[in-house]
């Protein structure tokens, strides 16, 4: 069954203010079997705003609306609610003893204006606000047949109102959906879509989506069926198929990231970590990998250096290598292994920004892995910002980690 979502306010439209409501809205519809067909952002234009419910009502049986529910003169979605279907406002008793009581309980006398804030159209009914002064708005239409849900605007208060007032009014959908995500690293969006082949064709049942973010391509593997386990039945064949076509490539599903599969390998196998990170990754793995205590405790040594010189006393070899970088810092990192009774190391080295004579900027540096029997490097210089170049330089030595982790175990 089709849903689709309006999000109000000139904040949104004029850019000051993301629009998160519909994102998560259509998170929430479509894990309960619901297509959302459209999601449409309009300023507080009285005109655009009628045109919109009414051509929204004609396209879907459930529309939600966020946002224009507050009490200043340019919040104007329950007005144009009633103008749009012909409808009164008429003022909803409850709705008004609960601002009033909301203003007493704050030592406050309710300001006239919010007064409007208990206005609903006539045939339509309230959903409580426990949480503000802006109560919902629920209005079922019978021609077209549509359920029209209306939400206050501020994230926190939709949500809420979503779950403890919406959710069960909605009509169920006859359609359940699954939706899994294999997580992969080392691989660009085309090379996925070309190793899955047919898989990825639009309209299949499961769906499978590629996404690239920091990074990583995850792929969304989504069913549609009329039971639950049909849905999965449906997706562990699909899951199976990309797994095995990726292979090691894949690191995960889920929420998951590298360096929770990087920690869950050195505390399976008992492992510790040292890292000497520079500029290139920026202190980003000794921060991911201290975000628990069960992480950072596979740690042996976390060392964030600005530059070269700062690493510590030269040794008379190193003295020698003459600007060699990478044989300064390896030669850091095995004395790391000894010192620090560490299994591996993480390097990264100092970074520099060149830029051509495009004006195109490009970060250059380098990660190494060490260990007793691994010795990796790899190039990460890209084009783009530090913050994706770090990311994915931090990123590429984990990975380079797991996978020598995964031949080991
Ligand atoms: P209130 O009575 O609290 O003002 P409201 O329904 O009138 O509720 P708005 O005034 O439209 O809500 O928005 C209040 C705040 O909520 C905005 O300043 C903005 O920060 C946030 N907000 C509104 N719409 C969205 C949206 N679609 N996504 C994310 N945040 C939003």
């Amino acid at each position: 069954m089709k849903a689709e979502i309006i999000a109000i306010g000139s904040e949104l439209t004029c850019g000051a203010q993301l629009d998160t409501n519909s994102q998560w809205l259509s998170c929430e519809l479509e894990a309960r079997g619901w297509t959302v067909q459209r999601h449409t952002t309009v300023a507080d234009d009285r005109a655009a705003m009628v045109r919109i419910y009414q051509e929204a009502a004609e396209r879907s049986r459930v529309v939600l609306i966020t946002g224009g529910l507050g009490p200043t003169l340019d919040d104007i979605t329950r007005d144009t609610l009633a103008e749009a279907f012909g409808q009164q406002l008429v003022e909803d008793e409850e709705s008004l003893r609960h601002i009033e009581a909301l203003f007493t309980s704050r030592n406050r006398q309710m300001p006239e204006r919010n007064r409007v804030q208990a206005l609903r159209p006539e045939s339509a009914s309230v959903l409580h606000n426990a949480h503000g002064t802006a109560p919902g708005i629920l209005l079922e239409l019978s021609s077209p047949v549509c359920t029209i849900g209306v939400m206050p605007g501020v994230p926190a208060e939709m949500r809420r109102m979503f779950h403890e007032r919406l959710v069960h009014e909605l009509p169920a959908s006859d359609v359940f959906v699954r939706r899994s995500v294999i997580r992969t690293f080392g691989l660009g969006e085309s090379d996925a879509e070309r190793l899955l082949g047919d898989l990825t064709a639009r309209g299949r049942n499961p769906e499978v989506g590629i996404t690239a973010s920091d990074a990583v391509i995850s792929l969304s593997v989504t069913a549609r069926a009329g039971s639950a386990a049909e849905c999965e039945m449906l997706t562990a064949a699909v899951r199976d198929q990309i797994k095995e076509q990726l292979a090691d490539v894949v690191f995960g599903e889920g929420e998951i990231e590298l360096h929770h599969v990087v920690a869950g390998q050195l505390l399976h196998q008992d492992r510790k970590l040292a890292l000497l990170e520079g500029p290139t990754t920026g202190g980003l793995i000794g921060q991911w990998l201290t975000e628990t205590e069960e992480f950072a405790s596979r740690l042996a040594h976390s060392q964030l250096f600005p530059n070269l010189s700062t690493i510590g006393p030269h040794s008379a070899s190193s003295a020698a290598l003459n600007g060699d970088w990478e044989a300064l810092l390896r030669e850091h990192g095995r004395k790391l292994l000894t010192e620090r009774t560490a299994d591996f190391v993480l390097l990264s080295s100092p970074s520099t920004l060149t830029v051509d004579e495009n004006g195109v900027r490009k970060q250059q540096g380098s990660v190494i892995v060490l260990g007793a029997d691994l010795d990796q490097s790899q190039d990460v210089s890209m084009t783009g910002n530090l913050a994706v170049f770090r990311g994915r330089a931090a990123r590429t030595a984990l990975n380079q980690l797991r996978l020598h982790l995964l031949k080991v175990r």
